[in-house]
């Protein structure tokens, strides 16, 4: 932990944040609330590591929460931002870059035909429950507990990431009218889907999920129970919202859903939202779905959507060059192997430790449980061993590897970590576990 307090220090830096800024971070993850100690100041980062103001350097296993795909600093997304930049910043008027971003989008996601682009993944998904009210006609939404949808209010009812240790299963500043028609089902639970849609099926606008939900770790949602979703929407009129902010071009090139397609015949969401990767780390997210329904959206339809620096010139450049790299053959067998690799070796080592622990990937995403069994809801994930968990995480920072300062956040390999970075994470957990 740290303890220097020259006026570089991450302990320092800390103090003076937190007199400007509340708690001293902006986003309240970064505070290391959930695991205790220092948070680490970052002052430059390259391929596969972070290098924080004291001159540590870490294996980075959080990439910005997702977007950092390619590792930092990949060449061909620094020069298309670097020349973006050069051209201009922000024009709040259409570019043939944003064209080029949604067509490439499109082409990997075959359920979505028109697609829209804003700045935050909150902001996605924020748009897409008002389309999908503008669309329906009707007011009701079902989530589940555990998924992050941002922090729109509507949505901020027993959400999972930062809120879930803040001890908020409910923000304060949110009027109990605002979420009245937020229904809050668990994660995998058929039997309270199927009551659920029996008393509010026809007032529901829509369902929104994580397909795979890294805002509780790392849980998948199972196939009967996605699938028992699209059946009873459709059944219903209520449309299927994917939440794929973090799963989008990072656990698949075509996104989680393209691997339900794969095992449920004809799958497909009815509207599905994306940020993180589709930027590159810059800002930028975006919705989509079929024409009819984004023909909802002004300036063509009723429902109200905008914003002044959506599609920004340099975010555009930043996503498009992203995506190119991803797109390129065997890219993803590539990461998901090596995901693989480490997410199989944390849990051997652990194994030959005698530790309690499970993992699971998919793509570049990764999850880890000091636990016996994968938890399949978020009340088992909350279940297992925090204590252990913290002191692990410590134990792992101090040993120059940068995971997830919190047990209900998923992890994230890059196309930047190769063996040596692999071989180093796990001899860190073997000394790590074994100091447990
Ligand atoms: C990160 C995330 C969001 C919110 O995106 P921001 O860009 O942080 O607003 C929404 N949904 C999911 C699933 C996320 O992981």
């Amino acid at each position: 932990m740290s303890t220097d307090t020259s006026p570089r220090s991450n302990a320092a830096l800390f103090e003076r944040a937190q007199k400007v800024i509340p708690g001293g971070v902006n986003s309240p993850v970064r505070a290391f609330r959930a695991v205790g100690g220092t948070p680490r100041f970052i002052a430059s980062a390259s391929g596969a590591y972070i290098v924080d103001v004291e001159g540590k350097r870490y294996i980075d296993y959080i990439g910005s929460w997702g977007p950092m795909i390619l590792g930092h600093g990949h060449p061909a997304v620094l020069d298309a931002v670097q020349r973006a930049a050069a051209e201009g910043f922000s024009y709040g008027a259409p570019t043939e870059r944003e064209v080029e971003l949604a067509e490439a989008i499109l082409a990997l996601v075959p359920s979505c035909e028109q697609i829209r682009l804003v700045s935050s993944g909150t902001e996605a998904a924020m748009s897409a429950i008002r389309l999908a009210r503008g669309a329906t006609g009707r007011a009701k939404l079902i989530k589940f507990e555990g998924c992050y949808h941002g922090h729109a209010d509507a949505l901020l009812v027993k959400a999972g990431s930062g809120l879930a240790t803040f001890g908020n299963p409910t923000s304060a500043g949110v009027p109990p009218e605002v979420v009245q028609h937020t229904l809050v089902l668990e994660y995998n639970n058929l039997e309270q889907l199927e009551e659920a849609f029996k008393i509010h099926g026809d007032d529901l606008a829509c369902v929104m999920i994580e397909p795979i939900a890294g805002n509780m770790n790392f849980v998948r949602a199972s196939l009967p129970f996605m699938k028992r979703i699209r059946e009873l929407c459709t059944q219903h009129g209520a449309l299927f919202v994917f939440d794929e902010v973090m799963t989008g071009f990072r656990v698949a090139l075509g996104s989680a859903q393209s691997i339900y397609a794969q095992a449920l015949p004809s799958f497909a969401p009815d509207i599905s939202v994306f940020g993180k990767v589709i930027g590159g780390g810059m800002p930028l997210a975006a919705f989509g779905a079929s024409r009819k329904i984004m023909s909802e959206l002004a300036p063509l339809g009723p429902v109200y959507q905008a914003g002044t620096l959506s599609g920004n010139p340099v975010a555009t450049a930043c996503g498009l060059a992203t995506l190119r790299e991803i797109s390129k053959p065997g890219f993803f067998e590539a990461l998901g192997q090596r995901t693989r690799q480490l997410s199989d070796g944390l849990a051997s080592t652990a194994k030959a430790a005698g530790i309690d622990f499970v993992s699971d990937s998919q793509g570049g995403m990764f999850g880890f449980f000091f636990s016996k069994t994968l938890p399949q809801n978020y009340p088992a994930v909350m279940a297992t061993d925090k204590d252990r968990f913290n002191r692990w995480f410590h134990l792992m920072l101090d040993r120059g590897v940068y995971l997830a300062p919190a047990l209900y956040e998923a992890g994230f390999v890059s196309a930047a970590h190769g063996q040596a970075e692999i071989d180093a994470t796990l001899l860190a957990a073997r000394e790590s576990f074994a100091s447990l």
